[in-house]
């Protein structure tokens, strides 16, 4: 049966990707971004099937209205894909307030929002599925990134707990945990070396792979759109 989804961040990488897939199997997107013009190809082949919505996750107020509308004017939502996110790499002595709320703000209390603003439509139309876009860096953790992994670690908490509080509702949660892989989020990255505090810093994984001047990517995207799709359509999905 054809599906309804939304999806936020859906003007790149995986979001952009997992858009076109869903389309081209026939189900309705409602692509949230915040350069919607990066949709336009998309649009042009399936303008009856895309619907594109501008959203800023800074824009909080503006994470409810875009939901309240969407459930209104589609009446049934059957997935809500919490995507949009990107990293930061520095030593944490010298990321500055304005880099460590922004992060925050959009890979934590962005997602939360959505959700929060989610789930009452969910419960009202009898329940439905949530997919939190993650990250590995949401178990494990490499210098370098620590701000990173407390907006992923943070989301994975709260997704957990909130995920018991409305199973009893019929909706559930799957949260997907991407490796390295190969979307515009690498290419976002300043991996300058954290300098002064870190030089004594035992070289590991990450600076070996900075001093390469290369983030090693292991995934590709498409297959890592296939596997989150495949399980948001699976009948009884595990929670990662
Ligand atoms: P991209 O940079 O290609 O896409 C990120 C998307 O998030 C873009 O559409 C971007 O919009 C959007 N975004 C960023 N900030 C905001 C904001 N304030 N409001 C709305 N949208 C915003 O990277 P990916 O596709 O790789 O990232 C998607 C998710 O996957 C993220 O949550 C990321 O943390 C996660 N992930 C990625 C991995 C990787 O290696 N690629 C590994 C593990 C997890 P815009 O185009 O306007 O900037």
């Amino acid at each position: 049966m054809k599906k309804t989804w939304f999806i936020t961040g859906a003007s790149s990488g995986l979001g952009k990707i997992m858009t076109a897939k869903l389309l081209a199997r026939g189900d309705q997107v409602i692509a949230t971004a915040r350069r919607t013009e990066a949709l336009q190809d998309l649009l042009n082949a399936h303008a009856d099937r895309l619907h594109v919505v501008l959203l800023d996750l800074l824009d909080t107020a503006r994470i409810r209205a875009t939901v309240d509308h969407a459930f209104e004017r589609f009446g049934r939502i059957d997935v809500i894909v919490s995507n949009a996110g990107y990293g930061l790499f520095g030593a944490s002595e010298q990321l500055d307030d304005e880099q460590i709320e922004r992060l925050l703000a959009t890979n934590l209390i962005g997602s939360i929002q959505l959700i929060r603003a989610s789930l009452p439509h969910l419960r009202a139309q009898g329940g439905g599925r949530i997919v939190q876009v993650s990250s590995e860096g949401g178990q494990i953790a490499y210098p370098g990134f620590s701000l990173y992994h407390a907006s992923k670690w943070g989301i994975e908490g709260y997704v957990e707990a909130v995920a018991q509080e409305v199973a009893t509702f019929g909706i559930d949660f799957i949260i997907a945990e991407p490796g390295p892989t190969q979307t515009n989020f690498a290419a976002a990255l300043d991996l300058t070396p954290p300098s002064g505090c870190y030089q004594d810093t035992p070289v590991g994984k990450v600076y070996h792979l900075i001093a390469n001047g290369e983030f090693e990517i292991r995934g590709d995207a498409a297959n890592t759109v296939d596997a989150i799709i495949d399980a948001a359509d699976s009948s009884h999905p595990p929670l990662r």
